[in-house]
């Protein structure tokens, strides 16, 4: 049986979508169900819904409740290792909910009212 296959067959069991947990509620789901915040270089935060921006990243749910809880039990700062000013966690909120957005998560506005 020939094991110089050119292929690597030698693949890991199942293909399993990376799982990623929320640093609010710590529920683990596919990046698809998770934002992603990182902590650039230069040491400024983003919202990074494609998560391909490099730097130190944590994830929250697509839900603004666990952004609220983020920011509250500052676990987001934890996970990032490092201070989130007020100032900051604004930037980041409109981040957050245009990639609430996208994901069609219902993010709670006051466009009702
Ligand atoms: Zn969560």
């Amino acid at each position: 049986m020939p094991r110089n296959a050119t292929s690597k067959t030698a693949v890991p069991k199942a293909k399993k979508q990376a799982q990623r947990s929320c640093v609010a509620c710590r529920q683990s789901a596919t990046k698809q169900q998770l934002v992603r915040f990182v902590r650039n270089k230069d040491g400024s935060l983003d919202c990074d819904p494609t998560g391909r921006m490099s730097g130190r990243g944590a994830y929250v749910c697509a839900t603004s409740e666990c952004f609220d809880a983020a920011r509250r039990k500052q676990s987001l700062s934890k996970a990032l290792k490092c201070p989130i000013s007020n100032g900051q966690y604004e930037h980041l909120r409109v981040g957050f909910e245009a990639a609430c957005a996208q994901f069609g998560t219902q993010v709670q506005n006051h466009h009702d009212r």
